[in-house]
């Protein structure tokens, strides 16, 4: 039997389509193109930032810490956690794209707070009827994990450069970065 992923796009009722945020997405994405005038940014990050963070959609990262374009890399999954998907983009930014500071930013209110990774393993194991074999890496206080995730980087062989490597809670409520770590000397 085929799962409903592997139903064709043309099968998918037109209404569904009709009120798509994607669709929304490539009419906005028409207009940025035709203003578009970052042509000549080069891959290299020129402020020689990574930034790790979560991928809550209140934080608008650039904004926040006032970077444009070409200036930083920028990491995001839920939690603004250290995986081993992290270590392999920030080993590429500092290795291949020359970077040499590290922000790791956790956040208020933050959905890693509010759940475990047993009860996340529960729900998809009672939803897909097998466990992941992944962490859902939830967090139990920001000024705990905060530090942990710092350590994760430090400890890794891949990363060299670490006496840049801070860590912030961001407050969804204020806008406002509270540095809660740092790692000098790696
Ligand atoms: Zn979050």
């Amino acid at each position: 039997m085929r799962s409903r992923w592997e139903r064709p796009l043309s099968r998918i009722p037109r209404l569904a389509r009709k009120v798509s945020a994607v669709d929304e997405a490539l009419e906005a994405n028409a207009g940025y193109a035709r203003a578009f005038s970052h042509a000549a940014l080069a891959p290299a990050p020129s402020k020689r930032l990574a930034v790790i963070t979560c991928m809550d959609a209140r934080i608008d990262v650039l904004a926040m810490l006032g970077l444009r374009e070409g200036e930083a890399h920028v990491i995001r999954n839920a939690g603004g956690v250290i995986t081993d998907d992290e270590i392999r983009s920030l080993a590429i930014s500092q290795h291949l794209l020359g970077t040499r500071e590290i922000m790791l930013i956790q956040h208020t209110d933050c959905g890693m707070l509010k759940i475990t990774d047993e009860e996340l393993a529960e729900r998809l194991e009672g939803s897909a009827g097998v466990r992941p074999d992944w962490h859902a890496h939830a967090i139990d206080a920001l000024d705990e994990d905060v530090p942990r995730q710092l350590s994760k980087i430090a400890a890794s062989p891949f990363i060299p450069h670490t006496d840049n490597l801070r860590g912030f809670v961001y407050a969804v409520e204020t806008g406002l970065l509270r540095e809660v770590a740092s790692t000098p000397g790696g």
